[in-house]
């Protein structure tokens, strides 16, 4: 179910059981705008769907935050060309080449490649791991990019900030909003930390203790600073005002 958020701005709010993202949705007089592409093929039939079902316009554009499986590993299905930033897609091409067979899951694990959270919502959102399917963009991006989609554009930036550096946020100026993916989330793939499937409820306290980068975080802000917005939206969390945003880095 997309919620309205403001004149052009829609939201499918975040699940947590298989980690799918927030998705955002902007409706243009021209063109429509998907920012995130979804966790599968099954998660782009139910964001189709609920389009649907809410008399909203199907994308015509698709543009992803970053490389992370649950924000991309849906591109393959959209058949509207998809957008990355350079960094996200390089990633995303070696990811490609990645074999999906627990073996090799479990061993990128111990390798530091992937991490335990996300094989194990990999292993939930695909119970057939046949079907996982990892593919680059159409259209790559360095630095940023803006697309006019009629009476409201989006701003595409390589935001960086702390989760991960290839990340991308969009901003929508005539709205005063700005899709955060998990650009301002803790690294998760940088220090060690304890995840257990069995205590999914200890999630939270556990990413809590994961430090933030304070150079990274300074620069992050820096950007948002030049940036007009009332509201955000990060990858996996409600809505926030620019304040509540700026008050999560405070010690
Ligand atoms: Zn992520």
């Amino acid at each position: 179910m997309f919620d309205k958020i403001t004149d052009h701005i829609y939201i499918q709010p975040a699940e947590h059981y298989t980690d799918r993202p927030n998705v955002g949705l902007i409706v243009g007089e021209k063109y429509t705008l998907l920012f995130e592409a979804g966790n599968s093929a099954a998660n782009v039939q139910q964001l189709q769907a609920a389009l649907k079902e809410n008399n909203l316009p199907q994308p015509d554009f698709v543009a992803v935050s970053h490389w992370h499986w649950d924000h991309s590993f849906g591109m393959h299905a959209w058949n509207v060309p998809t957008i990355a930033g350079k960094e996200t897609n390089d990633q995303l091409l070696e990811v490609a080449q990645w074999k999906w067979d627990d073996e090799s899951m479990d061993s990128r694990v111990k390798t530091g490649e992937d991490i335990v959270f996300c094989n194990e919502m990999i292993k939930r959102e695909y119970p057939d791991h046949s079907l996982i399917k990892v593919v680059g963009a159409d259209i790559v991006f360095d630095g940023s990019m803006i697309i006019d989609l009629g009476g409201v554009q989006c701003h595409l930036i390589h935001a960086k900030g702390p989760h991960s550096s290839d990340a991308v946020i969009c901003w929508v100026p005539q709205d005063d909003f700005v899709f955060l993916g998990d650009s301002n989330g803790k690294d998760l793939y940088g220090k060690p930390w304890h995840f257990d499937i069995e205590h999914e409820e200890d999630f939270l306290d556990e990413t809590a203790k994961i430090p933030f980068d304070d150079h990274l975080v300074k620069e992050y802000l820096a950007l948002l600073d030049t940036l007009y917005f009332d509201r955000c939206i990060g990858g996996h969390a409600p809505l926030m005002t620019k304040q509540q945003l700026y008050a999560t880095f405070e010690k």
